[in-house]
């Protein structure tokens, strides 16, 4: 295993279980009974034409304070972009209790309605842009701590693209936004 491999390990196994102290739930995709992930994924391949298909099994999504990897992953099989992944996810719950003043129940409803609706639900979802934004931003900023460069321009495809059902299509402005806050 690689020197950035055994890093990755280690700061992924301290943050999972500083999350999980906090009282974060951390998952994946198929571990629920009742599973509405299953529903979001149907609803994002009608609403992107079939374009967004790997909601399930690429990507981790975080609500409230449950984060839930994708289909079939379980926390032995944690590699560097787990950890990174970790990081991103663990901004998303902040913003949950940040917006629920510590709540993070009342956060979900908040930041549910902002990310899904507002301005726009779709091409001009400032906040979803917003939120994920910053999320991104603390992934490259893991993705560095473990020796790697990332290209800006996949985080701002991914902003501007079906993965976030165009969420903010002016990716001049989303390289601009990366750029200046990765020189600070
Ligand atoms: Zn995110």
């Amino acid at each position: 295993m690689t020197k950035s491999y055994d890093k990755a390990i280690a700061l992924f196994r301290d943050k999972y279980v500083s999350l999980t102290e906090q009282g974060v739930k951390i998952s994946s995709k198929d571990s629920h009974w009742l599973n509405l992930w299953k529903v979001i994924d149907k609803v994002l391949k009608v609403i992107t034409f079939g374009r967004m298909n790997s909601f399930l099994k690429e990507f981790t999504t975080t609500f409230g304070k449950n984060i839930d990897f994708p289909y079939g992953w379980r926390p032995y099989m944690a590699t560097e972009r787990s950890y990174v992944v970790l990081c991103h996810e663990e901004v998303h719950v902040n913003q949950y209790l940040k917006l629920g003043l510590g709540n993070a129940k009342i956060g979900m409803l908040v930041m549910g309605f902002l990310y899904l609706f507002v301005f726009l639900p779709v091409v001009g979802a400032w906040f979803r842009y917003y939120f994920e934004r910053e999320a991104y931003l603390e992934g490259i900023k893991a993705w560095k701590r473990l020796g790697y460069n990332s290209v800006i321009d996949n985080y701002v495809d991914t902003l501007a693209e079906p993965s976030y059902v165009w969420a903010w299509p002016f990716k001049r402005s989303i390289k601009k936004w990366f750029e200046k806050e990765l020189r600070k």
